[in-house]
This record gives C-alpha cells, sequence and structure tokens, in this order.
C-alpha cells in the first residue's frame, strides 16, 4: 500500500526524470549544433561554405542517432524476449525427488516434460537419467457401504459413516 509520503515522493521522482529527460535532450540538441558548427567552419576553411558543411553534418548526425536509437530499442525487446522465454522455461521446471541409479542417494532433480533430464548424484558425482512414465487411472468413486458374507445366503451390510 502506497502512504501519501510515497505517493508524493514518486511523484517528485517522476518530475525529476522528466527534468532529466529534458536536460538529456538539450544536450544531445546543443551538442549536435556544436558539432555542426564545427565541421561548418572546418569545412568551410577548406572548401565551400559554411552552411553547407553545417547541414550535411548535421544531417549525417541525426540520421546516425536514429540509426544508434532503433538498434538500442530493438536490443532491449530482444533482452526482454529472453527474459520472457528464460522465466517460462523456470515456470514449466518442477522438482521432484529421485534416487540415484547407482548408490540409491536421493536426490531433488528438476525436471522438464519436454526435454531429455539427468542428474548428477550429490553423494557419487554419477549422472543418472530420468525414464518418465505417465498412467491413467480411473477416478475412484466413494464407498457407502460394505456388505461381507456370513455363509450361506446370509451376509452382513456395514454402512461407510461420513
Ligand atoms: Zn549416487
Amino acid at each position: 500500500m502506497l502512504t501519501l509520503l510515497q505517493m508524493y515522493c514518486t511523484i517528485e521522482q517522476q518530475k525529476n526524470m522528466k527534468k532529466f529527460e529534458y536536460l538529456v535532450l538539450g544536450i544531445s540538441i546543443s551538442s549536435t549544433f556544436l558539432i555542426s558548427t564545427i565541421f561548418g567552419f572546418a569545412g568551410g576553411a577548406i572548401i565551400g561554405t559554411f552552411w553547407a558543411w553545417f547541414w550535411i553534418s548535421f544531417l549525417i548526425q541525426v540520421i546516425a542517432f536514429a540509426v544508434w536509437n532503433s538498434f538500442l530499442i530493438q536490443k532491449s525487446d530482444a533482452i526482454a524476449q529472453l527474459a520472457e522465454i528464460q522465466l517460462l522455461e523456470q515456470l514449466s521446471r518442477f522438482v521432484i525427488q529421485l534416487s540415484c541409479a547407482y548408490c540409491k542417494q536421493p536426490n531433488n532433480v528438476p525436471i522438464q516434460l519436454n526435454a531429455k533430464n539427468t542428474f548428477k548424484c550429490e553423494s557419487c558425482n554419477q549422472v543418472s537419467g530420468v525414464f518418465m512414465q505417465f498412467t491413467a487411472t480411473t477416478l475412484t468413486t466413494p464407498v457407502e457401504s460394505v456388505k461381507l458374507p456370513l455363509g450361506g445366503s446370509e451376509s452382513v451390510e456395514f454402512k461407510v459413516g461420513r
């Protein structure tokens, strides 16, 4: 539960983050203009005009930033997807206790249904394989009474209390 103070802090943090973003944006834009100006002077001193060099270097920087940005976005997307896959893998894994095939020492073994499973014994360091077998069973219905034959045609019936 968020207390008022915490909520206030979160809002303050968000404001500070926004300020920080604007600061980074400002630095980024001014450094782009600065580099363009330097290129403008340098290029203009050798060949052509200041503004031609200014705008060419400006455009190159903008394009380079766009490419770099989309690369960063792609990369963070890929990392997020990988993390999701790893999480799913962890969730599909469950732990059962199995005795070592060599020394019968019980081991806690993580099992995945869609993979070949092996485990290394904690006691003897031998690697055992895991053989999985599933059996279908009927669902049992609760017994309501038991009839015991008493010889002849008589029998006694026991009711099962619930
Ligand atoms: Zn063992």
